[in-house]
Parts: structure tokens; sequence; C-alpha cells
């Protein structure tokens, strides 16, 4: 009896345990990192940073953990990283592994809406998952509550290359308003007016937007190839034959990403 409503409950909690959309477990499934920078970039940013060895580092969405584990093998940090996909908080710590890093990085799968860290850290990072903190602005409020005094926090986002000149280049974007995203001088603007220094800066490139969105096609083809019958084999063949055309025409044109590094004033 008491079996059968401990087992009854396990298989609840199984069922409920936290996640993103599962599209997104498919088409970035082979990514390591789940963003328009390339390995060169995330190592450029450690240079900016000048990171010492033994900074603290926390990473609220994390992905896969590319950031964090290169660092640790590169700059010799410690990190902390939580994401809400079980997949890439998995590979994070077989990468962490592979790079012989797993002593100096930790990831937790779980949702960052919240996080806090127990102790404070030196960096506090959201690259690319700012709607963790509800927009830019809730994240770097949620971010400062881990900072110790003088620490950096880290913003990766998205910003308009060019102003898209209707809503539907907007929508062509998969972005749901131009009002949704700053221009790079506004976005700059923007941290000032939170009382913040943008203190470093490093931009993503056509190269980097190329090797994060096309490297979803080949994802999807094999996935379809093994997944015929899955009941979002419908949606992913239709994305597959739609995206490489909407990406060229409209976020290839008018996005651009960046990671901000920001000190309180
Ligand atoms: N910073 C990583 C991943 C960016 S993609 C990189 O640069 O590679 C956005 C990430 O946010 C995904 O890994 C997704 O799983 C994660 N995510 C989405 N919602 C989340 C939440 N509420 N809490 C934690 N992680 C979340």
């Amino acid at each position: 009896m008491q079996a059968a409503a401990t087992l009854k409950l396990s298989i609840q909690q199984e069922a409920f345990v936290v996640d993103i959309p599962r599209i997104f477990n498919i088409t970035e499934s082979a990514h390591r990192i789940h963003n328009p920078f390339t390995p060169e970039k995330f190592a450029a940013l450690g240079r900016a940073l000048r990171l010492e060895p033994g900074t603290r580092v926390l990473d609220l969405g994390s992905g896969s953990g590319e950031m964090l584990c290169t660092w640790a093998r590169d700059f010799k940090i410690f990190g902390t990283g939580i994401d809400m996909s079980q997949l890439f908080s998995g590979q994070a710590k077989l990468r962490a592994e592979e790079l012989g890093v797993a002593d100096r990085v930790e990831f937790i799968h779980g949702d960052a809406a919240g996080y806090v860290a127990d102790e404070k850290v030196d960096v506090a990072a959201c690259v690319g998952a700012t709607w963790i903190g509800g927009g830019v602005a809730g994240t770097i409020e949620l971010l400062e509550k881990s900072l110790r005094t003088g620490g950096v926090i880290l913003i990766g986002e998205p910003y308009w290359l060019q102003l898209p000149p209707t809503e539907d280049v907007a929508k062509g974007c998969q972005v749901g308003s131009i009002s949704d995203y700053l221009t790079l001088p506004e976005l700059l603007a923007s941290f000032g007016e939170m009382d913040y220094e943008v203190v470093e800066m490093v931009l993503a490139d056509r190269e980097g937007w190329d090797r994060y969105e096309a490297a979803k096609w080949l994802t999807m083809r094999r996935w379809l190839e093994a997944n015929p019958d899955d009941e979002l084999a419908k949606d992913v063949r239709a994305k597959l034959t739609s995206e490489p055309e909407r990406y060229a025409r409209y976020t290839r044109e008018y996005m651009g990403w960046g990671v901000f590094a920001l000190m309180a004033r």
C-alpha cells in the first residue's frame, strides 16, 4: 500500500520535471553554444573581462555549459550554471568531464527564475535568456542579488542591427514586435538608465549567427530521419523547409547579438 503510494508519487514527480519546450531540445540538441557566439567569441569575452584564476561565475540559463567549462579550462574560474533543459544541463556535465574541469564547475537542472546564489559571485551572467528575469531590467535585478560589491554583470541580448521597416519584418525575425528590442546605441544607453556602466562588450558576427542557425538544419534533418513518426515530425519538417530562407531574409539582415559587461555606477 505504502509502496504503491510512493511509486505513484514518484511517477507524478517524474511527469512534472521542469523542462523547456521540446522543440528546442530537438533543434539545438547538437549545439554546444545556443547563441550566435562561437568558441572564439567566448574566449575573446573571457580575455576582455581579464578573468583571474579563482573568479566565481554564476550563469543563469547556462545551456550546454560551454562558457563556464571553457573558462574553467582557460582562465581557471569556478562556475555554477542553472538551466531548465534536462538535455542541455546533462550535456554540460559531460562537457565538464571531457574538459577535465568537473571539480571547478557545477551544473544544476532547474528553473533559474528567482535563483540567488548562497555565496556572492564575482561575475553574474545571463547570456541569451533574459526572459528568466522578465526582461533585461528584471534579470539585472535578479543577478544583482548574487553579485558581490564591485562585481560584473554579463547580459547576452539581441538588438536590431537595422530597425525593421514594418512589424511583419519583426515577425519574420521571430520577434513579437519591433519594440521588443532596441538598436545597439539604445541598448547601451538603456544600461546607463539602470545606473550601470557598460565596461566591455563582445558582439556576435554573421559567421556566429550562421553557426547558430544553420546548425539547426542538419540537426533537424537527422532527427527527422531517426524519428519519422514522432508527433513533432510534421512541425520539424515544415521548419526545415522554411528556415533557411526565413533566416537569410530576416534574422541575418536585421538582428545583432552581443554580451555586455556591466558594473554598478
Ligand atoms: N547561455 C547558454 C544558453 C542560451 S539559450 C549559451 O550561451 O549557450 C537559452 C537557455 O535558457 C537554454 O539553454 C534554455 O534551456 C534555458 N532556459 C530557458 N528558460 C529557463 C529558465 N526559466 N531557467 C533556466 N534556464 C532556462
